[in-house]
Protein backbone atom coordinates (compact mmCIF):
# COMPACT_ATOMS: atom_id res chain seq x y z
CA UNK A 1 0.00 0.00 0.00
CA UNK A 2 1.34 3.55 -0.86
CA UNK A 3 1.81 6.28 1.47
CA UNK A 4 -1.37 8.04 -0.08
CA UNK A 5 -3.35 5.30 0.39
CA UNK A 6 -2.31 4.51 3.69
CA UNK A 7 -2.42 8.25 5.05
CA UNK A 8 -6.03 8.31 3.04
CA UNK A 9 -7.24 5.54 5.00
CA UNK A 10 -6.17 6.43 8.14
CA UNK A 11 -7.59 10.00 8.21
CA UNK A 12 -10.84 8.22 6.84
CA UNK A 13 -11.37 5.86 9.49
CA UNK A 14 -10.35 8.63 12.20
CA UNK A 15 -13.80 10.13 10.65
CA UNK A 16 -15.74 7.31 10.92
CA UNK A 17 -14.71 6.92 13.77
CA UNK A 18 -15.44 10.42 15.42
CA UNK A 19 -18.82 10.04 13.78
CA UNK A 20 -19.86 7.04 15.92
CA UNK A 21 -18.35 8.17 19.17
CA UNK A 22 -20.53 11.04 18.26
CA UNK A 23 -23.70 9.27 17.76
CA UNK A 24 -23.51 10.53 14.24
CA UNK A 25 -23.33 8.95 10.70
CA UNK A 26 -20.49 8.76 8.87
CA UNK A 27 -21.71 10.17 5.53
CA UNK A 28 -23.35 13.06 8.08
CA UNK A 29 -19.91 14.81 7.68
CA UNK A 30 -17.95 15.30 4.45
CA UNK A 31 -14.12 15.12 4.04
CA UNK A 32 -12.72 17.53 1.82
CA UNK A 33 -8.95 17.01 1.28
CA UNK A 34 -6.79 19.89 1.17
CA UNK A 35 -4.40 19.59 -1.43
CA UNK A 36 -2.83 23.12 -2.59
CA UNK A 37 0.61 22.56 -3.55
CA UNK A 38 0.54 19.07 -4.18
CA UNK A 39 0.71 17.73 -7.63
CA UNK A 40 -2.18 17.28 -9.88
CA UNK A 41 -1.04 13.06 -10.07
CA UNK A 42 -1.58 13.01 -6.50
CA UNK A 43 -4.96 14.84 -6.53
CA UNK A 44 -5.64 11.76 -9.11
CA UNK A 45 -4.61 9.30 -7.18
CA UNK A 46 -6.81 10.29 -4.28
CA UNK A 47 -9.68 10.34 -6.33
CA UNK A 48 -9.07 6.92 -7.93
CA UNK A 49 -9.02 5.93 -3.81
CA UNK A 50 -12.69 7.50 -3.92
CA UNK A 51 -12.47 11.19 -2.56
CA UNK A 52 -14.18 13.86 -4.70
CA UNK A 53 -13.88 16.65 -2.75
CA UNK A 54 -10.70 18.94 -2.94
CA UNK A 55 -9.70 22.42 -1.32
CA UNK A 56 -7.25 24.57 -2.79
CA UNK A 57 -5.81 28.13 -1.78
CA UNK A 58 -3.74 29.46 -4.37
CA UNK A 59 -5.33 30.28 -7.73
CA UNK A 60 -2.34 29.50 -9.94
CA UNK A 61 -1.25 26.54 -8.57
CA UNK A 62 -5.24 25.05 -8.34
CA UNK A 63 -5.91 26.53 -12.07
CA UNK A 64 -3.42 23.96 -13.43
CA UNK A 65 -4.30 21.18 -11.33
CA UNK A 66 -8.02 21.89 -12.25
CA UNK A 67 -7.29 22.37 -16.01
CA UNK A 68 -5.10 18.88 -15.56
CA UNK A 69 -7.86 16.89 -14.13
CA UNK A 70 -11.06 17.76 -15.94
CA UNK A 71 -11.17 14.25 -17.25
CA UNK A 72 -12.01 13.32 -13.74
CA UNK A 73 -16.00 13.93 -13.62
CA UNK A 74 -17.18 13.89 -10.22
CA UNK A 75 -14.60 15.52 -8.90
CA UNK A 76 -15.77 19.06 -7.02
CA UNK A 77 -13.30 22.11 -5.94
CA UNK A 78 -13.52 24.27 -2.94
CA UNK A 79 -11.81 27.45 -2.80
CA UNK A 80 -10.56 27.89 0.70
CA UNK A 81 -8.19 30.59 0.33
CA UNK A 82 -8.33 34.42 0.80
CA UNK A 83 -10.11 36.36 -1.92
CA UNK A 84 -8.58 39.26 -3.43
CA UNK A 85 -11.41 41.54 -5.81
CA UNK A 86 -9.02 41.48 -8.88
CA UNK A 87 -8.93 37.35 -8.79
CA UNK A 88 -12.54 36.52 -8.51
CA UNK A 89 -13.08 35.37 -12.49
CA UNK A 90 -11.01 32.57 -11.92
CA UNK A 91 -12.63 31.55 -8.82
CA UNK A 92 -15.67 31.85 -10.36
CA UNK A 93 -14.94 30.05 -13.04
CA UNK A 94 -13.57 27.19 -12.05
CA UNK A 95 -14.88 26.29 -8.75
CA UNK A 96 -18.22 24.48 -7.49
CA UNK A 97 -17.63 25.88 -4.07
CA UNK A 98 -16.35 28.93 -2.07
CA UNK A 99 -15.31 28.80 1.45
CA UNK A 100 -14.17 31.89 1.81
CA UNK A 101 -16.54 34.60 1.28
CA UNK A 102 -16.69 37.56 4.03
CA UNK A 103 -17.34 41.04 1.99
CA UNK A 104 -20.32 42.20 0.00
CA UNK A 105 -18.10 43.30 -2.65
CA UNK A 106 -16.57 39.92 -3.04
CA UNK A 107 -19.92 38.09 -3.39
CA UNK A 108 -21.05 40.76 -5.75
CA UNK A 109 -18.19 40.15 -8.47
CA UNK A 110 -18.22 36.16 -8.29
CA UNK A 111 -21.91 36.40 -8.64
CA UNK A 112 -21.34 38.94 -11.87
CA UNK A 113 -18.28 36.72 -13.46
CA UNK A 114 -20.01 33.31 -12.43
CA UNK A 115 -20.87 31.84 -16.37
CA UNK A 116 -24.29 31.21 -17.17
CA UNK A 117 -23.66 27.91 -18.57
CA UNK A 118 -22.54 26.39 -14.97
CA UNK A 119 -24.56 25.91 -11.56
CA UNK A 120 -24.91 28.45 -9.69
CA UNK A 121 -21.66 29.14 -6.88
CA UNK A 122 -22.26 27.30 -3.69
CA UNK A 123 -20.91 29.86 -0.90
CA UNK A 124 -19.81 29.73 2.48
CA UNK A 125 -19.17 32.49 4.88
CA UNK A 126 -15.62 32.56 6.65
CA UNK A 127 -16.82 33.35 10.42
CA UNK A 128 -13.44 35.15 12.32
CA UNK A 129 -15.53 32.89 15.61
CA UNK A 130 -12.17 33.54 17.88
CA UNK A 131 -12.21 37.37 17.35
CA UNK A 132 -8.89 37.88 16.51
CA UNK A 133 -7.90 40.81 15.07
CA UNK A 134 -5.16 39.99 12.17
CA UNK A 135 -7.77 37.19 11.22
CA UNK A 136 -9.88 36.91 8.08
CA UNK A 137 -13.68 36.78 8.24
CA UNK A 138 -16.92 38.33 9.70
CA UNK A 139 -18.01 38.30 13.37
CA UNK A 140 -20.98 36.51 14.34
CA UNK A 141 -23.25 39.22 14.22
CA UNK A 142 -22.26 40.35 10.70
CA UNK A 143 -23.84 37.09 9.38
CA UNK A 144 -26.70 37.89 8.55
CA UNK A 145 -26.44 41.16 6.73
CA UNK A 146 -24.20 39.34 4.08
CA UNK A 147 -26.68 36.21 4.28
CA UNK A 148 -29.12 38.91 2.94
CA UNK A 149 -27.08 39.81 0.43
CA UNK A 150 -26.08 36.38 -1.18
CA UNK A 151 -29.55 35.43 -0.98
CA UNK A 152 -30.38 38.21 -3.84
CA UNK A 153 -27.78 37.33 -5.73
CA UNK A 154 -28.92 34.88 -8.27
CA UNK A 155 -25.31 33.10 -9.17
CA UNK A 156 -24.86 32.19 -5.66
CA UNK A 157 -26.41 29.66 -3.29
CA UNK A 158 -25.66 30.51 0.21
CA UNK A 159 -24.71 26.87 1.53
CA UNK A 160 -23.71 27.71 5.18
CA UNK A 161 -20.50 28.47 7.20
CA UNK A 162 -16.83 27.91 7.78
CA UNK A 163 -14.20 28.99 10.34
CA UNK A 164 -10.98 28.32 11.35
CA UNK A 165 -10.75 28.48 15.08
CA UNK A 166 -7.87 29.93 17.52
CA UNK A 167 -4.74 28.10 17.29
CA UNK A 168 -4.62 26.56 20.69
CA UNK A 169 -4.52 23.69 22.61
CA UNK A 170 -7.21 24.60 24.70
CA UNK A 171 -9.77 22.43 24.10
CA UNK A 172 -12.90 24.39 26.09
CA UNK A 173 -12.29 27.21 24.12
CA UNK A 174 -11.60 25.80 20.98
CA UNK A 175 -15.40 23.63 21.95
CA UNK A 176 -17.00 26.96 22.68
CA UNK A 177 -16.21 28.45 19.49
CA UNK A 178 -17.44 25.58 17.57
CA UNK A 179 -20.74 25.82 19.27
CA UNK A 180 -20.92 29.46 18.94
CA UNK A 181 -20.45 28.68 15.47
CA UNK A 182 -23.31 25.50 15.27
CA UNK A 183 -25.73 28.24 16.96
CA UNK A 184 -25.06 30.59 14.35
CA UNK A 185 -25.37 27.81 11.75
CA UNK A 186 -28.88 26.31 12.98
CA UNK A 187 -30.55 30.22 12.85
CA UNK A 188 -29.72 30.37 9.56
CA UNK A 189 -30.73 27.36 8.38
CA UNK A 190 -33.83 28.48 9.69
CA UNK A 191 -34.30 31.12 7.43
CA UNK A 192 -32.78 29.36 4.45
CA UNK A 193 -33.52 25.93 4.39
CA UNK A 194 -30.63 25.03 1.92
CA UNK A 195 -27.88 25.60 4.25
CA UNK A 196 -26.49 22.50 5.12
CA UNK A 197 -22.93 22.90 5.40
CA UNK A 198 -20.66 23.90 8.59
CA UNK A 199 -17.19 23.91 7.71
CA UNK A 200 -14.95 23.35 10.29
CA UNK A 201 -12.41 20.86 12.14
CA UNK A 202 -9.25 20.20 10.80
CA UNK A 203 -6.44 17.68 12.16
CA UNK A 204 -5.90 18.64 15.08
CA UNK A 205 -9.21 19.28 16.16
CA UNK A 206 -10.99 16.77 14.23
CA UNK A 207 -12.88 15.19 16.59
CA UNK A 208 -13.50 18.08 18.91
CA UNK A 209 -15.59 19.26 15.66
CA UNK A 210 -17.47 16.45 14.71
CA UNK A 211 -19.03 16.33 18.28
CA UNK A 212 -19.88 19.91 17.82
CA UNK A 213 -21.69 19.29 15.01
CA UNK A 214 -19.12 19.95 11.88
CA UNK A 215 -20.69 18.45 8.35
CA UNK A 216 -17.16 19.66 6.84
CA UNK A 217 -13.37 18.63 7.95
CA UNK A 218 -10.97 20.01 5.87
CA UNK A 219 -7.60 17.64 6.22
CA UNK A 220 -3.91 18.43 4.06
CA UNK A 221 -1.31 17.33 5.70
CA UNK A 222 -2.18 14.10 7.25
CA UNK A 223 -3.77 13.20 3.42
CA UNK A 224 -0.80 14.54 1.23
CA UNK A 225 2.19 14.71 3.97
CA UNK A 226 4.09 17.84 5.34
CA UNK A 227 4.37 20.60 2.46
CA UNK A 228 7.52 21.65 1.08
C1 LIG B 1 -4.28 24.43 4.60
C2 LIG B 1 -5.64 24.49 5.15
C3 LIG B 1 -6.24 23.38 5.77
C4 LIG B 1 -5.52 22.06 5.96
O1 LIG B 1 -4.41 22.22 6.79
P1 LIG B 1 -3.43 20.98 7.10
O2 LIG B 1 -2.66 21.45 8.28
O3 LIG B 1 -2.56 20.79 5.91
O4 LIG B 1 -4.24 19.78 7.38
C5 LIG B 1 -7.55 23.51 6.21
N1 LIG B 1 -8.24 24.65 6.07
C6 LIG B 1 -7.71 25.74 5.48
C7 LIG B 1 -8.53 26.98 5.35
C8 LIG B 1 -6.40 25.69 5.01
O5 LIG B 1 -5.88 26.78 4.43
Amino acid sequence: MSTLEQNYQRVTQRLINACQQSGRQPGEVRLLAVSKTKPADMVERCYQLGQRSFGENYLQDAEAKIAALQHLNEIEWHFIGPIQSNKTRPIATHFQWVETVCRDKIARRLNDQRPDDMAPLNVLLQVNVSGEPQKAGISLADIPALAQLIEQLPRLTLRGLMCIPENTADEAALAAQFAHMKHAWQQLQQQYPQVDTLSMGMSADLELAVAQGSSEVRIGTDIFGARG
